[in-house]
């Protein structure tokens, strides 16, 4: 299929607005992407001539709305190639999906003094709910650590395993760096020890094929907003037999059998882990957005953001002063930098006055800030519609701050 990004641009009506008078570009989709319009006509539809609680109706409309948010659950199912939609399970995104994963696993696998293995690069989301579990059930938690490139050390990974190992905890792609893991390798290490691994895809589910029974991961958690679709939901996939082994995550309608005050009884997968009224609009969202991106083709993608990520790093490059924080060979779509003594703020801000949104600070993962010896970056994170044309306005925007200071 060609790749017609000019017609992918038109799906997407915000990149037509004007910021200070320049034509948006919009580099900040490691943060959240923008929806194109198939995504929100099916939330304006479904709003307007469909709405109805999900699950418990008898009423057409509730069957319809029930329909629908299942027929959603199967298509991430194919999305990701899952076994089973039982193993799908919908939650309010990337951070909620390792909560349930750390409160639950963490109840009924871990006790005082077992290990988790996260790593250096880890998202806040992927620390912190580790640290709450270390001080309800004082467990421990070891980092694998990175090199100067960004990378992983995987020999020091492999040296972190001991018979008090009960997960492994690590992201696709670091929102920081760019870098893409070598997860399958790691999951068979991981798996050699027979130890479990939790994957944080919100950086690798919006720019490549993620393909569960290949992985063969565990868990592995991702965001609809991060992926084209709506805020509000996301996603955990859980082989069938941890989410068997696993307790609820939280107690109300939706995930019992039968409740009475002497004793309640569970609904069966994925119903389990879903107390309360699911946000059943933003789940068709979501599989609009799924669709949106398989018809495009997720090797097309793939494709066009390896190249914009390989033109960005080549134009940036030419510039006096230019660090690029993160340099594994192994990289998608994000492109962290610093130039000369330019605060990575003021470097954000004064793009913005140019029309050009970017990210800066620690992004949510200051361990890896110590690690780099900086305080922050300014991050360009590229999605399916950006051009190199966009990449040329950074490069010429960041050369006219670079004159001023
Ligand atoms: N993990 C990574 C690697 C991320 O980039 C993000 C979002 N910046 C998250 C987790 C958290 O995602 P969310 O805020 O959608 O839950």
């Amino acid at each position: 299929m060609m790749y017609d990004i000019q017609k992918i641009r038109e799906d997407f009506p915000i990149l037509d607005r004007q910021i200070y008078g320049h034509p948006l570009v919009y580099l900040d989709n490691g943060a959240t992407t923008q929806k194109p319009k198939v995504v929100v006509d099916a939330l304006v539809n479904e709003y307007y001539s469909v709405n109805a609680n999900v699950h418990r109706g008898v009423h057409f409309l509730s069957q319809q709305a029930t329909e629908l948010h299942e027929n959603s659950r199967e298509t991430v199912r194919r999305f990701l190639n899952a076994r089973s939609t039982s193993e799908i399970i919908f939650t309010r995104g990337t951070t909620e999906s390792i909560n349930l994963v750390a409160s639950c696993f963490g109840e009924a696998c871990m006790n005082e003094g077992d290990e988790i293995i996260i790593s250096e690069m880890e998202h806040h989301s992927n620390i912190v709910p580790w640290q709450l579990l270390q001080s309800r059930k004082n467990i421990k938690i070891r980092v694998i650590p990175i090199n100067d490139c960004g990378e992983l050390c995987l020999d020091r990974y492999e040296q972190l395993f001991n018979k008090r190992t009960r997960l492994v905890s690590i992201t696709h792609v670091s929102n920081v760096l760019g870098t893409v893991n070598p997860i399958r390798q790691m999951i068979q290490t991981a798996h050699a020890h027979g130890v479990p691994v939790l994957v944080d895809g919100a950086q690798s589910a919006p720019h490549f094929a993620v393909d569960m029974q290949e992985l063969d991961c565990d868990f592995f958690a991702f965001s609809g907003h991060k992926t084209y679709g709506p805020t509000g939901i996301g996603v955990l996939y859980g082989k069938e037999n941890w989410l068997d082994r696993l307790p609820p995550y939280m107690g109300g309608g939706e995930m019992i059998k039968n409740v009475s005050f002497e004793r309640t009884t569970f609904n069966e997968l994925p119903f389990k882990f879903e107390a309360g009224t699911p946000d059943y609009v933003a789940s068709t969202g979501l599989s609009r957005a799924l669709d949106y991106l398989t018809d495009l083709g997720m090797e097309n993608i793939y494709a066009h953001e390896q190249e914009l990520t390989r033109y960005a790093t080549q134009r940036m490059n030419e510039i006096n002063g230019m660090r690029l924080i993160g340099q594994s060979p192994h990289k998608d779509a994000v492109i962290s930098f610093l130039v000369g003594d330019i605060h990575h703020l003021d470097m954000g801000t004064l793009l913005d006055r140019l029309g050009i949104a970017v990210r800066t600070g620690h992004h949510c993962a200051e361990p890896l800030m110590h690690r780099m010896g900086i305080e922050g970056t300014v991050r360009a994170s590229f999605g399916l519609y950006n051009t190199k044309d966009e990449i040329d306005s950074l490069v010429n925007g960041i050369e006219r701050i670079r004159h001023m200071f």
